[in-house]
């Protein structure tokens, strides 16, 4: 879970999906920006439903259920990103 670089304060699952936008410390209130060491790992994790998009095309599912399987990979990325979010005071540069 992601940790305030303001205030040290851990922030829940629930707190970090809250603010996922924002990135608001819910503790002190001061915006909080994605890391970039953080952000690389964002990355990759975006890559997975394009590496998984042939294999669904492949297997010729019907159209409800690519979107469903769509719908649950979504869900399944935003519930997991909290765990690889860290969290940096200043903007950092990408590279
Ligand atoms: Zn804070």
């Amino acid at each position: 879970m992601p940790t305030c670089q303001n205030c040290g304060e851990k922030w829940t699952w629930k707190q970090t999906i809250k603010t996922l936008f924002k990135l608001k410390c819910p503790h002190c209130h001061v915006k909080q920006y994605e890391s970039a060491s953080s952000r690389k790992q964002g990355a990759i994790f975006g890559l997975i439903p394009l590496i998984l998009l042939p294999i669904i095309i492949g297997f010729e599912f019907t159209m409800s259920t690519t979107l469903i399987f769509a719908v649950v990979l979504v869900i399944l990325i935003f519930a997991l990103y909290p765990f690889i979010l860290k969290l940096s005071n200043q903007q950092e540069p990408y590279w």
